[in-house]
């Protein structure tokens, strides 16, 4: 049985069995007695499917290691340890005028967590992925402590950052902060009637927005097939440049015996959301609100019932877009599985310098399914055969389930990870992929330059 605290976010696989504080992991590494893929750091589980679990082992937990090292208000260099949340770095740094460069959907994520899933966010097309604003970090392996950046331990430091946990784990790290005149975002809602119309306004939305982002309504149909609300901001001029905690107001605080994401209440979802809310005249968002909409309702995952949710991100390259994301969308469509939140995003040409990286450029489609067991596992399937059918990628951080070919055709590279991978760090997501094909021998490599 699993520890529930220490599940992944899709609660579709069990948590962890066994959890070690940094203390105990941190003897284990450098005495020499951590076995072979006994070890996983676990930042804040905010990662939907297995990659932050280690079955066969133990998991490293991060979350007490929070403190804010230094702080440089002059440059917006700012050097935390690994389990500091971005909600806390956030809070810490508002007041001198900056924010992070690239936030992924929650700010409940720890600095190791975004670090080593070099998580993307809603500016991909201004600054690339999280890991492309990392100066430097700290990482403990078994064959030593290095300290890693472009210029030291480089090889290291490249395969760290979307490295999943498996090079060692990040006990600290600095990052280089974006200036911004305050945290509120002036935010236009535009609503496209059909994808062709998404399409056309994207890049242009791109190219005049440090943000943008689209939710697309999964269960119209007929005419209104592809409709949706593209959202785009900037940070305001003047507002708010204080950030409270981000502590939930409302709360989900039982399991509910079952599913209540069923289409009736998507129906009712949607109805209140309102896809006529678009709103062409400029309105000012709190930053919580547009960036971390659903950390406001704490365990809202437990809506999806005892079974969980499976999320699926593709990301298809930009000349196969236009076929291939309404193709995406209409098998979920054929299958009966309407996806309760549906996202659309244009990633820009910034590629991240990390040896794997999910964020390309591109378009990423990301559709959320309650776990119905086989038939959910079917469509699953047929999403990631879209996917690498049109030159795309499936994204393993969001993945509980994903075959071990779908990995390799989206991740050709992954050899170049586990060569770099320490022996004694180990996830249920590599094992079940990169293991199958062939990867827990090939660990010879030796970690530095
Ligand atoms: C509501 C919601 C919205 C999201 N939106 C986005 C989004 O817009 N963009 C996006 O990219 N992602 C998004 N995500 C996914 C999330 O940002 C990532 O999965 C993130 O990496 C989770 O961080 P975590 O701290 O919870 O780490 P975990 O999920 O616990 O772990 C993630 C990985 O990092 C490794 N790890 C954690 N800490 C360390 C460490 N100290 N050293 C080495 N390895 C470590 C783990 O081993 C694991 O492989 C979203 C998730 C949710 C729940």
């Amino acid at each position: 049985m699993g520890r529930p605290d220490y599940q992944s976010f899709g609660r579709a696989n069990p948590g962890a069995r066994q959890v070690v504080e940094i203390g105990e992991a941190t003897e284990l590494l450098t005495s020499g007695a951590a076995h072979a893929s006994s070890l996983l750091a676990y930042g804040n589980g905010r990662s939907y499917g297995d990659s932050c679990q280690n079955s066969a082992g133990a998991v490293i937990d991060l979350r007490p290691c929070n403190r804010i090292l230094s702080f440089n208000a002059e440059t917006g260099l700012i050097d935390a340890e690994a389990g500091t949340l971005l909600a806390d770095i956030i809070a810490y740094i508002a007041p001198h005028g900056f924010f992070p460069a690239v936030v992924p959907g929650t700010q409940l994520v720890t600095l190791g967590g975004a670090i080593a899933n070099d998580v993307h966010g809603k500016n991909h097309h201004r600054r690339g992925s999280f890991g492309c604003h990392v100066e430097r970090l700290v990482l403990l392996r078994s064959d030593g402590r290095y300290v890693c950046s472009p210029s030291e331990n480089s090889r290291l430091f490249w395969a760290t950052i979307g490295g999943m946990g498996l090079t060692g784990v990040i006990l600290s790290a600095a990052i280089r902060l974006m200036r911004v005149p305050s945290l509120d975002i002036a935010e236009t809602v535009k609503p496209f009637g059909c994808l062709g119309e998404y399409f056309e306004l994207a890049e242009a939305a791109d190219a005049d927005n440090e943000y943008a982002v689209a939710w697309i309504d999964q269960l119209a149909s007929g005419k209104h097939v592809g409709r949706g609300l593209l959202l785009v901001g900037n940070h305001a001029p003047l507002g708010a440049r204080k950030a409270s905690s981000g502590a939930a107001r409302l709360s989900v605080p039982f399991q509910p015996p079952l599913t209540l994401l069923n289409r009736p209440f998507l129906k009712l979802f949607n109805a209140a959301y309102g896809w006529r809310r678009g709103r062409l005249a400029e309105s000012r968002s709190s930053h919580q609100k547009f960036f971390f909409p659903l950390d406001g309702v704490a365990h809202w995952n437990r809506l999806y019932g005892p079974n969980g949710l499976y999320q699926h991100q593709s990301v298809v390259p930009e000349a196969a877009a236009r076929e291939t994301i309404p193709a995406l969308l209409a098998a979920a469509q054929r299958a009966g599985q309407g996806s309760f939140l549906t996202v659309l995003k244009r990633f820009g040409a910034q590629r991240s310098p990390a040896l794997l990286s999910f964020a390309r450029p591109g378009y990423t489609l990301t559709l959320d399914f309650p776990n119905h067991g086989r038939r959910t596992l079917e469509l699953l399937a047929e999403l990631d055969r879209i996917t690498v059918g049109a030159g795309g990628a499936v994204n393993p951080y969001k993945d509980a389930r994903m075959s071990a070919e779908t990995f390799a055709a989206s991740f050709p590279d992954w050899q170049r990870l586990e060569a770099m991978r320490d022996p004694a760090f180990m996830s249920d997501f590599w094992a079940r992929t990169a293991g199958r094909l062939g990867g827990r021998d090939g660990n010879t490599a030796q970690a530095a330059e």
